[in-house]
């Protein structure tokens, strides 16, 4: 189906976006727009203008700390993290996933400030940023606001960012010394949707003392499981007892069965992404991450 007509701007910063924003009822920002100008073209969405921001250098850079830290503009694509020193060097894990997401036309255009905005449960990068305890920067025209990831993702399709807001950037902290993170999914097939999908970022030296692990794919959006977590900090960092951590993971998380699995085999297989992150988290523990 063609696109319906929709009014078009491409502001030259983000203070002028911000006012096209604040000042147009029916606005909407335009990213990558891969999903966005397919939901239109679908009428699912009704926009009356779309903001075009993914050209504004304000949005698109990728800032290394001196300190392992990351700060990455909302408009910077997919593949342009996957080629990124700066990420490589400090943050790996973030390169590998976004080098794995879907095909290259998507990496070309699709951004990580759209991948989250958008908020599909099923997308790559939102438990990815929970587990790593980034922080969203939104902006709108009259104030600035931090949030953490863990906060920023609401619910199918929703996340913290209002009306006339837009994300501007999101950094994340180094991964401590002792630490690593992983990532496991399991989906329909090689480039299908996922069914379930995990992330971890675990501190251990021999034991476990930190472990940040969420989930995603089994409810409305990431869901740091708290009880798992629990179960690791104390343990001994061995496959065995990362099994028995992850059998919290039951009846307290709701997921919704389809014609790709029921609820119970996308908890069976909530576990065992869990599983399988929280174990490659420990295995790249104490790497040098730059
Ligand atoms: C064929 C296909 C396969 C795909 N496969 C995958 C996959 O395997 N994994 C995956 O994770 N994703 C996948 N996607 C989704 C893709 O990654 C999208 O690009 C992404 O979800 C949205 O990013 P975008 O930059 O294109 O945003 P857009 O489509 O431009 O925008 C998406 C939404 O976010 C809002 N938005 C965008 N940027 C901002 C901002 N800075 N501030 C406020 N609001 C903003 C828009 O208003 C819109 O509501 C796929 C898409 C397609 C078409």
């Amino acid at each position: 189906m063609l696109l319906a007509p929709v009014e078009y701007a491409r502001p030259e910063t983000v203070d002028e976006a911000l006012g096209l924003l604040a000042s147009t009822e029916g606005a909407a920002v335009l990213a990558g727009g891969q999903s966005l100008v397919n939901v239109l073209k679908h009428r699912v969405a009704d926009v009356d203008l779309l903001v075009d921001v993914s050209r504004l250098g304000e949005l698109r850079a990728i800032a290394a700390g001196g300190d392992g830290s990351l700060e990455v503009g909302a408009c910077v694509t997919y593949d342009e993290i996957a080629r990124s020193e700066a990420v490589r060097a400090s943050h790996p894990i973030l390169a590998d996933v976004a080098a794995h997401i879907e095909d290259q036309q998507i990496r070309n255009r699709g951004t990580i400030g759209g991948n989250c905005c958008l908020s599909d449960p099923t997308n790559n990068l939102p438990p990815l940023l929970v587990a790593l305890d980034a922080t969203m920067h939104i902006q709108s025209a009259s104030a600035r606001r931090e949030v953490a990831a863990e906060d920023f993702f609401v619910g199918y399709f929703a996340t913290a960012v209002g009306e006339g807001e837009l994300l501007a950037t999101i950094t994340i902290p180094a991964i401590p010394g002792d630490a690593g993170a992983g990532y496991h999914t399991v989906a329909v097939g090689a480039d299908s949707k996922a069914i379930a999908r995990a992330a971890a970022r675990v501190q251990s030296n021999g034991t476990i003392s930190d472990a940040r692990v969420v989930l995603a794919c089994v409810g409305p959006a990431p869901l740091r499981h708290a009880a798992t977590e629990a179960a690791l900090r104390g343990a001994p960092a061995t496959v065995a007892a990362v099994r028995e951590a992850v059998q919290s993971i039951g009846d307290d998380i709701e997921p919704l069965g389809d014609c790709h699995g029921s609820a119970e085999y996308r908890r069976a297989m909530a576990r065992v992404v869990a599983s399988r992150a929280v174990c490659e988290a420990i295995s790249k523990g104490g790497v040098d991450h730059g």
